[in-house]
């Protein structure tokens, strides 16, 4: 009975919470405000939580390039079905990437050529998969931000335990900080992603106010969201750059220490392509040298690859908020999660799904 009215009371507070926070968005009378939510799980959850209905004309949001798969270039699915259709590799990836057109074919392309294609749901899924098939030359594509890397990082140190000389990682892991660099200026505000921050801590966004960028690291329920837009737009009436927490029961000042060290010991940073963002200096990450026995692209030897998007699609401009995905011609017509023609259409985090699927 007690324990039933305190849960009432805290539910009856966090209601009110919700309300205030609610209130102060849709109440705001400050000037145009544009909130890059650079997550693309903010974007669908924002979406789906019906938040966007609570904002006042002059509030905009728009998408960013946080969603792994949308960022990840032309060049790396051209790459990736290059090796899936050598002899004798099976390739596992996430299922997402599967449907992303690359320049001549995409996986599912391949896979109709006979290529092998392995879905899986972890990198130690596909490490599982390569101890269990050895007559396999099992690649991993390794996408993703910081939250992933570390799971990559830590299968390549098992097969190494194990001497699986049948398991490498075609790597297209990116950090954070260099797209922030490159997005200055794109918005007034950026919704930090919590997960990335839960990694690697706030240093980085504290010191971007230094430079004038203002920013809220945000959670995913539908009180953290409301509040981190709330205090996004306080905040931003008060004419300061700004950084703020917004996510503290997840999020430190220092991350975790243990995946920043695992992620050290067995890789250093690179430059990377970013689809729409190009060639960003330092923001990707690859196997250090002495860990390029588990490299995909030294063990193959792959050729290099341009890689070009198909020329009607957007992706570039929406990934840096340049356009929103309706301003696309052939989104919703041509291009549908059915029949994506670009990546941000496939991914569960891709803006133009998210548009799609709720009918914008
Ligand atoms: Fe690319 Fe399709 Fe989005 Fe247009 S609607 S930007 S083609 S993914």
């Amino acid at each position: 009975m007690m324990q039933d009215i305190t849960k009432n009371r805290t539910s009856e507070r966090n209601e009110k919470q919700r309300k205030t926070a609610r209130e102060i968005i849709e109440q705001y009378d400050g000037p145009p405000v544009r909130i890059m939510e650079v997550c693309g799980t903010h974007t669908h959850e924002i979406f789906r939580l019906g938040i966007r209905k609570l904002l006042p004309k002059q509030v905009e949001l728009i998408s960013g390039p946080g969603c792994p798969v949308c960022v990840t270039p032309v060049g790396f699915i051209d790459e990736a079905v290059w090796l899936a259709l050598q002899a004798g590799v099976t390739v596992c990836t996430f299922g997402d990437l599967v449907r992303v057109p690359g320049t001549k074919m995409s996986l599912a392309g391949a896979r109709e050529k006979g290529a092998k294609i392995q879905i899986v749901y972890s990198p130690a899924d596909a490490e599982k998969y390569a101890r269990l098939h050895p007559e396999e030359q099992v690649v991993f594509l390794s996408v993703g931000f910081e939250t992933t890397t570390p799971s990559s990082c830590l299968s390549v140190k098992k097969a190494k335990e194990e001497q699986l000389e049948n398991y490498s990682i075609l790597t297209a892991n990116k950090t954070m900080p260099g797209a922030y660099e490159a997005l200055k200026g794109s918005a007034d505000v950026f919704l930090y992603p919590g997960h990335v921050n839960a990694i690697t801590g706030t240093a980085l966004c504290e010191s971007l106010t230094k430079e004038g960028v203002s920013g809220v690291v945000a959670g995913f329920t539908a009180k953290e969201l409301l509040t981190a837009l709330a205090v996004s737009l306080k905040r931003y009436q008060e004419g300061k750059p700004f950084f703020v927490n917004c996510y503290p029961r997840v999020v430190t000042a220092e991350g975790s220490k243990e995946a920043q060290r695992l992620v050290d010991e067995l890789m250093e940073s690179c430059d990377s392509e970013w689809r729409g963002l190009g060639v960003i200096p330092d923001s990707g990450m690859k196997l250090r040298k002495e860990w390029e026995m588990f490299d995909a692209r030294v063990k193959y030897q792959i050729p290099e690859m341009e890689g070009r998007a198909n020329p009607a699609c957007r992706c570039g401009d929406v990934l840096q908020g340049k356009c929103k995905p309706s301003d696309c011609k052939v989104f919703g017509k041509v291009c549908t999660p059915q029949h994506p023609v670009g990546a941000c259409m496939v991914s569960n985090e891709g803006a133009c799904s998210a548009y799609f699927m709720y009918g914008v």
